[in-house]
This record gives C-alpha cells, sequence and structure tokens, in this order.
C-alpha cells in the first residue's frame, strides 16, 4: 500500500510534544481560505512511498523521538493508507501519534464511508456506514490526540497546536493533556544539511524578505 508524501521531517519539536517525527501527506481538496500550506494540494505532487518504507522511517528514529505527528495536506483523504500506517505503527512501536485533520469531528465520526470523511459541502452523497457509528473508524484506535476542523485564517490562534479557534482537540488515550500540547512551540527554524532553512510547527508566521 502507498501514500503520496510532500515531506517527512525525522526530527521536530514544533509538532506537538517533545521530540516527534513529522509526516506531512500530499493532496487536499479542502480548500481552506488562506491556508498555510497551499503546496500540500496537489494530488499529482509529492513522492509515492509504500507505507513499509515509511514504517522503516519511523522505526528507525524510535530512540530519539516520542512519537510521530501526521499531518498534510489531508490526512484523510489517503484513508485506507493512513489506516494502515497508523495501525502499524500501534502494534509495531511504543510511538504517540498526533494526527491533524481538516475534517471536522462529525465528518469523522458520522460522515464518511469506506474511503474517509466526507466534505460537508456533499452531504447529499453522504452514506452512513453502520459498522463506524458507534465507535468511529477504525484509524482512531491508533491515534493518541486527533486535532480536527478547517483551518479558518480570520480565527487564528497557532496555539496548543490548533491552528484556528474552531479545531477541535480530541485526546483519544491518556498519554498526553491538554497543558501537553499547550508546551509544544507554535514554530521552529530547521537548518537543512546543505544549510537550507525552512519553518515549522502550527501555522507559523512567514518570513518577509
Ligand atoms: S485542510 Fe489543511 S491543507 Fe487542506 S486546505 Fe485546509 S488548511 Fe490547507
Amino acid at each position: 500500500m502507498n501514500l503520496r508524501v510532500h515531506q517527512f521531517l525525522p526530527l521536530s519539536r514544533a509538532n506537538g510534544p517533545g521530540v516527534r517525527a513529522v509526516l506531512w501527506l500530499q493532496g487536499c481538496s479542502l480548500a481552506c481560505p488562506g491556508c498555510f500550506n497551499p503546496e500540500t494540494h496537489r494530488v499529482d505532487h509529492g513522492d509515492v512511498v509504500t507505507v513499509d518504507e515509511l514504517l522503516k522511517r519511523v522505526t528507525a528514529l524510535r530512540e530519539v523521538v516520542e512519537g510521530i505527528t501526521i499531518s498534510g495536506g489531508e490526512p484523510l483523504q489517503q484513508f485506507a493508507a493512513v489506516t494502515e500506517l497508523l495501525r502499524r505503527i500501534r502494534r509495531e512501536t511504543s510511538l504517540s501519534v498526533i494526527l491533524f485533520s481538516g475534517y471536522t469531528w462529525d465528518e469523522i465520526m458520522l460522515k464518511h464511508d469506506a474511503n474517509g470523511p466526507q466534505d460537508s459541502s456533499t452531504a447529499s452523497r453522504f452514506r452512513r456506514v453502520s459498522r463506524f457509528a458507534s465507535a468511529g473508524p477504525e484509524f482512531l484506535n491508533y491515534v493518541d490526540v486527533l486535532i480536527a476542523g478547517r483551518y479558518q485564517h480570520h480565527r487564528r490562534l497557532a496555539q496548543g497546536l490548533r491552528g484556528s479557534e474552531n479545531k477541535t482537540v480530541h485526546l483519544l488515550t491518556s498519554r498526553y493533556t491538554l497543558d501537553d500540547l499547550e508546551q509544544a512551540p507554535a514554530a521552529e527554524v530547521i537548518v537543512g544539511a546543505g544549510g537550507e532553512v525552512s519553518l515549522s510547527g502550527i501555522d507559523p508566521v512567514r518570513w518577509k524578505v
């Protein structure tokens, strides 16, 4: 099974508690005005990487990171493969998992089918699948913290892992508290091996040159 990947960052301090690997997946059709990561939208960009290969990269880091953060793009638009990756991370490592999604909690819980959540703008096409209706989709069993909801730039927050105020935080296990999430810095500067400089974090303010 393959995932389309925008970027994999082995070490980060601004994408959740502690030192974490970060996986940004490629492809998002939700079109939030003011999206801070528009280069992740196109589904024909990025690199196609197998779940096996991604798991290898993650497990190689297990002595130096406490978890992985998965963001996008929209991770749940690669629903089957992301579920497989999360399942294997949970079964084969003790790493924590934080997942960002632009879908709301209701869309994730109630308005999805086997391919993942459906955009509310296509409500007439929603198919409610009874096996998911009470407990939610399987992938939630493998996630410690889910940050859900569209980015709304006029409600920008960039705090406690929420890019905007409307986003909701779901502590799905006892691994982290809201305080833990608040401790994560909102942004970090990363200097690559070749001297290239980039910004990472929850909606970091852009450079002005
Ligand atoms: S869900 Fe995320 S990546 Fe997609 S448009 Fe909204 S902010 Fe951008």
